[in-house]
């Protein structure tokens, strides 16, 4: 455990670690000391290409295919990280989609898996590691918020949604768990070059561009260092908060 055992390494899980945002986090976090639980949706060989860029580091890290969505699958997640490393004493919700559209376009299956796998997959995770954190006496968790959950963004009522959501989460949980030495804070990214944001129509890049005080994007490697500064045990005296790493955006 991190915060009562010398010379164990600390372990952090990263939803959605394989690419994009999570694998700047998990190999920020590999560098920074920590051994890496990946976990991923589908893409096995990005997952596996995080991996080696962890050991590289000299980190002991996994991969673990889960959707986390599923309570069933999350359960195993978690029983799989603490299996391997014997203790897990950071979470980063990191998984996340989009279904954009205009609300009056919008499916119905749209809205519930964007809120499915935004919202209630970090509900589920947070969910099971309260347990051995709480058990521990020392936790970090990490949610992936964004500044459209701040200031909202017409074509993403339910990716908004979810993120506005993680903010409450985030807020509700840490006051639940602030008593027990475990953290919970969330950072919400603005415009990111990821293959998230690589879909989006050129439209809608310049026009989000043109709304960024700071005049350009910002690198997955950006939101990692701020992921990482909460992740820190030293860190131990901030809790409900959100950071906005935007260039400015929700200013
Ligand atoms: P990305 O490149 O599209 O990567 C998304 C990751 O989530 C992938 O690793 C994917 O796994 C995983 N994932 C998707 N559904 C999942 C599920 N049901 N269970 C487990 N993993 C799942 O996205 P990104 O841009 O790096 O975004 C990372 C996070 O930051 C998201 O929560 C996103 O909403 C947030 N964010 C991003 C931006 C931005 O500008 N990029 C801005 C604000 C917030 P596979 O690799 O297996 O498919």
């Amino acid at each position: 455990m991190q915060n009562t055992q010398q010379n164990v390494r600390p372990v952090a899980l990263v939803t959605g670690g394989g690419r994009g945002i999570g694998r700047a986090i998990c190999t920020q976090l590999a560098a920074q000391g920590f051994d890496i639980c990946i976990n991923y949706a589908g893409n096995a060989a990005a997952a596996e290409e995080t991996a080696a860029l962890c050991t590289a580091f000299g980190a002991a890290a996994f991969t673990v295919k889960a959707d986390v969505a599923k309570a069933e699958e999350v359960e195993q997640l978690i029983g799989a990280t603490v299996a391997q490393f014997g203790h897990i004493d950071v979470l980063v919700n990191n998984a996340g989609i989009t279904r954009d559209g205009l609300m009056m376009r919008m499916s119905e299956q749209d809205y519930d898996q964007v809120l499915d796998t935004n919202l209630k997959g970090a509900f589920l995770c947070c969910k099971a590691v309260c347990r051995p954190m709480m058990r521990q006496k020392f936790g970090r968790i990490i949610n992936l918020s964004s500044v459209v959950g701040v200031r909202g963004n017409a074509g993403q009522a339910n990716y908004a949604a979810s993120k506005a959501g993680l903010i409450g989460l985030t807020k509700s949980l840490a006051k639940e768990l602030a008593g027990k030495n475990i953290t919970v804070n969330a950072v919400a990214p603005g415009f990111i070059e990821t293959d998230m944001t690589h879909a989006m129509p050129e439209a809608a890049r310049q026009s989000t561009l043109a709304s960024i005080p700071m005049g350009h994007t910002g690198s997955a490697e950006d939101v990692a260092r701020a992921v990482a500064f909460f992740a820190a045990k030293e860190n131990s005296y901030i809790t409900g908060q959100v950071l906005c790493i935007d260039g400015g955006m929700a200013v």
